[in-house]
Formats: structure tokens, sequence, C-alpha cells
């Protein structure tokens, strides 16, 4: 079995941001060589998202109003994690949107149904973090 391991690094300008990581992923894929097996992409900090969707701007609109409303940024001192910090509703919307994929890899290729896309989904930006991609198979 084969197995291959790395880093993507992003450092958003805003707060919140969603990033297309398809073609990212798919370099990863081909420089595995891996042509059947598993493909797993988590965000490796708690205040960002690994997940898959459409890449439809009215969506990506909508996910931000919607989680807005289930929680709201702001005001800061609603939450009890915003002592030290601000980004209490950070790390409620990773939890919502969730940490990682699994994508199935067949014929070299990432096994998607249609429209499906990998984003990375930062909710407190502005400084580097990183995502994990693990694949295995042969
Ligand atoms: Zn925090």
């Amino acid at each position: 079995m084969k197995h291959y391991r790395k880093e993507l690094w992003f450092e958003t300008k805003k707060r919140r941001e969603f990033i297309n990581i398809t073609p990212l992923v798919e370099k990863c894929l081909k420089e595995s060589g891996i042509r059947e097996g598993l493909l797993l992409c988590n965000a490796m900090h708690i205040t960002a998202s690994v997940f898959i969707n459409d890449d439809e701007s009215g969506l990506h609109q909508d996910f931000e109003t919607w989680l807005e409303e289930l929680a709201p940024e702001k005001p800061y001192e609603r939450y009890r994690h915003n002592g030290f910090e601000d980004n209490a509703d950070a790390h409620l919307k990773r939890t919502i949107m969730g940490r990682e994929v699994v994508v199935a890899v067949t014929e070299g290729k990432l096994d998607f149904g249609p429209w499906e896309q990998i984003f990375y989904g930062e909710f407190d930006g502005g400084r580097r973090k990183r995502v994990l991609v693990k694949i295995i198979g042969e």
C-alpha cells in the first residue's frame, strides 16, 4: 500500500472566506501516484473547515448569512470563550461546516458526484493556517 501526506497553507485577508481547493487536492493526488484508494482532507485548525459543496457564489453568500444567523460574530461579549480571544463564533461555525472530507480515489481521479468541489472554509483568518491531505491506496 502506498501512502502520501502533504500540508497545504492558507492565509486569507478577510476573517471569513471560502476557497475552492479542488485543484490543489487534485495536484496532491497526481503527485501521490495512487490510482485506487481513499483521500482524507482536513483542516488542522479549530476555527477552519474543509467541506464539499457547489462552487456557486450565491450559495456561498447563503452560507455566510446562515452561519451569521446561527453564530453571529458580534457582539463578542455574548460568548464565554471570548475572554482572551474574539473567535468563539469561528469555533461554532467550524463545527457546523465540518472538519474534514473523505473522497474515494478511482482510476487516479477524485470520485465526485455531480458538482462536488472541495472547499477550505476560513472563519478566523488573517494568519497562516494548514490543511492536511492524506492519501492511502495503491
Ligand atoms: Zn478560540
